[in-house]
């Protein structure tokens, strides 16, 4: 079957592919089967250099990886070169780990006891359209510097950075099928990788209902998985902040990348006594955010993937909203920038809208803001917005949340772990962390008697 591959904000066809199935993927299965024993041994100095030389490639081709993203995915470019700049760091950083990650000597009786660290062997990575590239690498970065060799299946929408990140992987001399790319449906080349006897290990990231089929399918053969889903995080501003700050910053939490971000902090909770000064200061920012066409350097947010997810994001804006920004006419799955209020039990503010539309709520304490942010099935990021110290940490660690920012909208960073809590998923990617879900633990003890 031939996938076209469009351009969402302008709906031109910008490629058309060969659609993979399921003989494709058990081909690339096979070919990283075979590859592994040779992969597995390669000397960690020497795995390190590959993927060092892999980084700098990526650097090289900053430019060509961010127009390709930026195309396929409608994100403005200056977001895109981010994207790409944090690839080739997420490469430097698994480099720099390779020879770090190594095991323990543990005392015990009548011998000497040691643990190393061993690859899975093939691991299948299974990534969304929204940031494609970019969380490719943080699941190739650490699965590549354990040992293992990988089949990657990029979202259908957004394949093209995928498959030009293969063809840098093989100029900087990783040996052939220990990266396979494979373009195809979910529900086939997906379903495939997550039921394949000889795949060990499943890095997903995507849905919460579509992680909840990767852990069924992933039972018969007692695959690893490691699941970074769906979030709807709250953005806590308390009123002894610095209200100017938070509300500038709080639109770039939600509509960063159109709001297709599972990070985004897409419930932004208020204290009353601020809720009127800092909706005012929220909508003043907002009005500022430059929506148009994403490759003008100025642009920060640009449409919506397609046409059905432009349905699905203007299901949840039924009513009167508190403000609806401009968007360009014409082509493009455009949807403007949209600030609601809501209370904590309407459906845009328990359902991940994976859109530009912000829901405002108010809360009167301490304790009830941490009811309401903890009052939802997911887990995954969240910022807390105050001048007092101790509340801020408090509060932090009252929060059923995996990645937490204080006076900050940061969630991802090359070095850090990311991961959720909740129906937000399990495992971390990003950081040492990622190092513990590419590989097992082997025990092995010495007698010396
Ligand atoms: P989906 O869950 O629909 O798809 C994610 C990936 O899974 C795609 O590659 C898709 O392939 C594939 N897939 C679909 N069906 C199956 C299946 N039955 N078996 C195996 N794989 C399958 O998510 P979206 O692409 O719509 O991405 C948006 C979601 O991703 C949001 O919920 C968002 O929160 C989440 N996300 C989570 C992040 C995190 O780190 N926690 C980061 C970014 C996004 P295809 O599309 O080709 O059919």
């Amino acid at each position: 079957m031939a996938l076209t591959v469009i351009n969402p904000a302008t709906e031109e066809t910008i490629a058309r592919l060969d659609e993979a199935g399921v003989e494709e993927t058990d081909e690339a299965v096979g070919r990283a089967r075979e590859a592994f024993p040779a992969w597995r041994t390669v000397t960690p100095t020497d795995r390190a250099r590959l993927l060092r030389r892999l980084a700098t490639l990526v650097e090289e081709h900053a430019e060509e990886l961010a127009r390709i993203e930026s195309h396929n995915v409608g994100k403005p470019i200056s977001g895109a070169r981010a994207e790409v700049a944090m690839v080739a760091q997420v490469f430097h950083f698994y480099a720099g780990a390779v020879d770090k990650h190594h095991g323990e000597t543990i005392p015990v009786a009548g011998g000497v006891d040691m643990t190393f660290r061993e690859p899975l062997g093939v691991v299948g990575l299974i990534v969304p359209w929204n940031f494609p590239l970019n969380i490719s690498s943080w699941k190739l970065g650490p699965a590549l510097a354990c040992g293992n060799t990988v089949v990657l299946k990029p979202a259908e929408l957004t394949p093209l950075s995928a498959l030009r990140l293969a063809e840098l992987v093989l100029e900087s001399g990783i040996p052939e099928g220990v990266v396979n790319v494979v373009v195809g449906p979910g529900r086939v080349v997906g379903q495939r990788l997550v039921e394949h006897p000889d795949v060990a290990k499943i890095g997903f990231t995507g849905s919460t209902e579509v992680g909840r089929g990767v852990m069924q399918g992933a039972a018969g053969t007692i695959k690893r998985v490691t699941l970074e889903l769906g979030g709807k995080s709250a953005n806590l501003v308390f009123a002894d902040a610095d209200l100017e700050r938070a509300a500038t910053a709080a639109p770039y939490a939600v509509f960063d990348n159109a709001g297709q971000d599972c990070c985004a902090r897409s419930r932004i909770l208020v204290e009353r006594s601020a809720y009127d000064r800092f909706a005012a200061l929220l909508i003043e920012a907002t009005r500022k955010v430059r929506v148009g066409n994403p490759e003008d350097d100025a642009t920060e947010m640009g449409p919506l993937i397609s046409a059905q997810h432009r349905e699905t994001v203007a299901s949840f804006v039924d009513g009167d909203a508190l403000f609806r920004g401009q968007t360009p006419t014409g082509r493009g799955f455009w949807f403007p920038c949209t600030i609601v209020e809501a209370s904590n039990d309407d459906r845009v503010a328990r359902e991940e809208v994976f859109g530009p539309v912000a829901a405002l709520i108010p809360f009167t304490d301490e304790d009830e803001a941490i009811r309401i942010a903890n009052d939802t099935p997911y887990g995954l990021s969240g910022s807390i917005w105050t001048e007092n110290g101790g509340r801020a940490l408090r509060v932090a660690r009252a929060l059923e949340t995996g990645v937490l920012s204080i006076n900050s909208n940061s969630s991802v960073r090359p070095t850090t772990p990311f991961g959720g809590f909740k129906q937000s998923g399990f495992g971390r990617e990003l950081g040492l962390h990622a190092l513990e879900g590419y590989s097992e633990v082997k025990n092995v003890f010495v007698s010396t008697e």
